[in-house]
């Protein structure tokens, strides 16, 4: 008999029946079913489960669970939840979303850098007017998170031309990338950024990280990308920043509240670029491999795959 793999999400039933479809093609010696169709006495059986934004309690459900693994790269809402170890979490670890992550990260750091919001502002009155064009090499991109998708954004970013740093938790060696730590380093990096790329997990630490006063260390007329998750940043403090000018423009793919409420006033801000989290979404395609040889290995040998470390919190 198959073993059973519960799908665990709450996301709509026209895409868990998708994925169930492209996993099981994938794993046709594993029964993946939606977890609504699971019969309660099969549940102490169940070692292993596959989820999408799932509902804590019909994970708690499953007493003899193991570890879970989940198709999104970001995790931060499943650790806040399942945070004492028992269930191992493993997340979407997929060279493909880094490409696609490092691709987001180019198109719109040129597009900053470029003046593209200035020039459409100006188009929208009919406005003919040349700005100051800088090039690459006189302008520095700063990466906070140096992790499986800053890492490589950070080295395209490099091979376009523009100075790169970046800062994480544990100093780096990246050639050519000046590289920081801890909070002097925070500082020192970004009072160096012309644009500054968010890309490091949500955790107890880097919860509003970005406030008012870090924000100001910003080389002034500053740039922001946000990909990471909302929260990072505290949003009415950007948004004095970007009242003032001390920040020129913000492109934001990730809120506090996703969908942005429609009231938001972000939405209508002319520093504001909004993007609906769509920077590096999981590919279907990629992801069902990795998926599929994480549970292959695990079958085989019962080592789980690299889990997040809830400690740490990524
Ligand atoms: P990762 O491989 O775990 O890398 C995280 C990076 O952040 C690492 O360099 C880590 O430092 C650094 N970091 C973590 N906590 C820190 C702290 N307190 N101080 C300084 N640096 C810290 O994660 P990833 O795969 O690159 O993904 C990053 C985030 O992107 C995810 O957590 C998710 O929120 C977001 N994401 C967004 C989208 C989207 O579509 N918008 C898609 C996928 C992912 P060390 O290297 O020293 O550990």
């Amino acid at each position: 008999m198959k073993p059973i793999v519960p799908f665990i999400s709450t996301l709509p039933k026209q895409q868990i029946k998708h994925w169930i479809k492209a996993l099981s093609k994938k794993m046709p010696k594993e029964k993946i079913v939606n977890f609504s169709e699971v019969k309660k006495s099969e549940y102490k059986n169940i070692k292993l489960a596959i989820v999408a934004n799932p509902k804590p309690d019909d994970v708690n459900k499953l007493n003899n669970l193991v570890w879970i693994q989940s198709i999104w790269a970001g995790v931060e809402r499943l650790v806040s939840r399942f945070k004492d170890d028992q269930i191992k979490i493993v997340r979407l670890i997929d060279p493909e979303m880094s490409r696609t992550m490092s691709e987001a990260v180019l198109s719109w750091v040129l597009y900053l850098h470029r003046d593209m919001p200035l020039y459409k502002a100006q188009q929208n009155r009919s406005i003919w007017k040349e700005n100051f064009y800088i090039k690459p090499s006189h302008k520095t991109v700063g990466f906070l998170g140096l992790g499986q998708l800053g890492k490589l954004a950070a080295l395209k970013i490099l091979n376009n031309g523009f100075n790169v740093c970046g800062w994480s938790r544990t100093k780096k060696n990246i050639k050519k990338i000046k590289c920081f730590t801890g909070e002097q380093g925070l500082k020192k990096m970004l009072k160096m950024t012309d644009i500054l790329v968010c890309l490091i997990p949500l955790t107890k630490k880097t919860k509003y990280l970005l406030n008012y006063k870090k924000l100001s260390y910003l080389k002034k007329g500053a740039s922001i990308i946000n990909f990471a998750r909302g929260p990072i940043i505290k949003t009415i403090d950007l948004v004095k920043h970007l009242n003032s000018g001390n920040i020129k423009h913000a492109v934001l793919d990730v809120f506090e509240k996703e969908p942005l409420p429609k009231e938001h006033v972000l939405w209508k801000h002319p520093r504001v670029t909004i993007l609906p989290h769509i920077s590096a979404n999981t590919d279907y395609e990629t992801a069902t491999l990795i998926v599929a040889n994480n549970i292959k290995n695990y079958r085989r040998s019962e080592k789980i795959p690299k889990f997040i470390n809830t400690l740490k919190g990524y």
